[in-house]
C-alpha cells in the first residue's frame, strides 16, 4: 500500500491524554484537526474530567511490568525516550506559582520550563523492616517477567538517606529503579491545551459525541470527516462493551518540610502506595485500585490508608495540608492492556488502564503509522483488526 502523505481533515473524540497527544502530533504533521470534548479543555477540579488529570504521572516500566507483562516494559522504555523528545516541541513556558502560601521554600520543586516537566531520576522502592521480603518478591517477579532487565540497584539505609534525605531513617533496604521517570502531568495537559489552541486546532468543548467511520454524531446532527479517531476513554463504553472503569483515589498534600527528587513506592503486604513530587511543594499520594465504576468521593478508609502510608514514609508529612482528594476511573479492557482498533474511516484507541503516561507514546506512534497508512508495525500487540 502507498504511504498516505496528503493532508486529511481528522476528527478526534475526547481531549484527555490520548486525544490531546494525537491532535498535537497530527497537527504538526500538517493535518486539519477538529477535537471534540464532552467537558472542558481546562476542566474545574470538581467536574467529571479525564483520568489524565487524576493520574500521578509516573512513567514506571519496571513497576508496571511486574503487574502486567514484558510488552509493557518495552513500550515503557520507548516512552522514556519519547517524552523528552516530544516536550522539545512544546514552547517553553514558566509554570504558574501557587499564591495560596507565602512561605515557598527556596528548595521548591517548581519547574522553570518544559524540559523540567519530565524527570528521569528513577523511582525508589522502600519497605518497613518487617516487610522487606516484599522487596525481594518484587525483584523475583521482575526477573521472571523481564529477565533481561538489570537496570535497578539494591540500596542500604545509608544510600536511601543519601538519595532522599527527608525519608524516615528506619528504611534499611530499598530498590532504586533507574529506568523510571515522572511527568508533571497536570501542567503538561494545561500547556498542551494552550498549544492546541495556538496551532489553530478547532476545539469543540461541552460536546458529547458518538463515533462511526468518517462520522461524528452530536446531539444536533452528524458531521463527516476523512477519518475519525476515538479517544474517549471510559466515555466509549457504550460502543466498547468489554471496556470497564477501575476506580482510583488520590490525596494531594502540600508541605515545604519535605523534598523528594523522585517517586517513592512503599511496598506493603496488603497494598502498594506511592508518593510523587509535584510543583509548588505538592505531593500526590496514590492510588487505590478498586473494581468499581463509582466516581463518588474518596472513602474514609482509603484516605486513612493513603494518609498513614504517607506519614510512615516521613513523620514530617504530619503537618502537610490536604489540599485535594480526587477520584477517577481508569479505562481498562479485561486484560488491562491497551488496544487500537483500525477500521476504514475510524480508529479507536483505548484501554490504557493505569498506564496512560507510560504507554501513550507507543499507542500514539502506532496510531500515527496507521494514519499514514504506513505498513510499519511498531507494537504488534496493540493492533486489533476490527472493533469488538
Ligand atoms: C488514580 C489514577 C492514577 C493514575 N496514575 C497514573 C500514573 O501514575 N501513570 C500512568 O501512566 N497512568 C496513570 N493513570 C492512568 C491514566 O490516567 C489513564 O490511563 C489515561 O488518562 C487514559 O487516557 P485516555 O485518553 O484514554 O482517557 P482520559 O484521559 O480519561 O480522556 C478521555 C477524554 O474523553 C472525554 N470524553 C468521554 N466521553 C466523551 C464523549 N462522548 N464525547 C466527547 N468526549 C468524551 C473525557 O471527558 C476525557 O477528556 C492513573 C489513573 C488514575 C485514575
Amino acid at each position: 500500500m502507498k504511504t498516505q502523505t496528503s493532508q486529511q481533515h481528522i476528527a478526534i473524540a475526547g481531549a484527555g491524554l490520548l486525544g490531546r497527544l494525537l491532535a498535537w502530533r497530527l497537527r504538526l504533521l500538517g493535518h486539519e484537526i477538529t477535537l471534540f470534548e464532552s467537558g472542558k479543555l481546562q476542566p474545574e477540579s470538581n467536574s467529571v474530567r479525564a483520568a489524565a488529570f487524576t493520574a500521578a504521572g509516573m512513567i514506571a516500566p519496571l513497576s508496571e511490568a511486574v503487574v502486567s507483562d514484558a510488552n509493557v516494559y518495552r513500550m515503557g522504555q520507548f516512552a522514556l525516550q519519547r517524552w523528552p523528545q516530544w516536550l522539545k516541541d512544546l514552547p517553553q513556558r514558566d509554570l504558574p506559582k501557587n499564591n495560596l502560601r507565602q512561605n515557598i521554600s527556596p528548595k521548591s520543586n517548581l519547574p522553570n520550563n518544559n524540559t523540567e516537566l519530565f524527570f528521569a531520576k528513577g523511582s525508589l522502592l522502600v519497605a518497613h523492616p518487617q516487610d522487606e521480603s516484599e522487596l525481594q518478591q518484587f525483584e523475583n517477579e521482575l526477573n521472571f517477567v523481564v529477565p533481561e532487565c538489570r537496570n535497578y540497584q539494591w540500596l542500604s539505609g545509608h544510600e536511601i538517606q543519601t538519595l532522599e534525605p527527608d525519608l524516615h531513617s528506619h528504611f534499611m533496604r530499598g530498590l532504586l529503579l533507574q529506568e523510571e521517570g515522572h511527568l508533571h502531568n497536570r501542567e503538561f495537559l494545561q500547556q498542551l491545551g494552550d498549544e492546541l489552541i495556538r496551532l489553530n486546532i478547532s476545539i469543540r468543548e461541552n460536546t458529547s459525541v458518538e463515533t462511526e467511520p468518517h462520522t461524528i454524531r452530536t446531539h444536533s446532527g452528524s458531521e463527516k470527516f476523512d477519518l475519525v479517531i476515538d479517544c474517549r476513554g471510559l466515555g466509549a463504553k457504550t460502543q466498547l462493551k468489554e471496556l470497564r472503569g477501575v476506580r482510583g483515589e488520590t490525596l494531594h498534600v502540600e508541605t515545604n518540610e519535605i523534598h523528594l527528587q523522585r517517586p517513592v513506592r512503599l511496598m506493603h503486604p496488603r497494598y502498594q502506595l506511592y508518593v510523587v513530587p509535584k510543583p509548588n511543594n505538592r505531593f500526590i499520594i496514590g492510588a487505590t485500585q478498586i473494581e468499581s465504576e463509582d466516581r463518588s468521593a474518596v472513602t474514609l478508609q482509603s484516605s486513612l490508608e493513603l494518609g498513614s502510608a504517607l506519614y510512615t514514609l516521613s513523620p514530617a508529612f504530619a503537618e502537610a495540608r490536604i489540599i485535594e482528594m480526587d477520584t477517577n476511573l481508569r479505562p481498562a479492557f479485561m486484560d488491562n492492556l491497551p488496544k487500537i482498533f483500525c477500521n476504514p474511516g475510524l480508529i479507536v484507541a483505548n484501554g490504557l488502564f493505569r498506564h496512560g503516561y507510560l504507554l501513550a507514546p507507543a499507542v500514539v506512534e502506532q496510531v500515527l503509522t496507521q494514519v499514514k497508512q504506513d505498513q510499519t508495525i511498531l507494537f504488534p500487540d496493540l493492533l486489533q483488526t476490527s472493533l469488538l
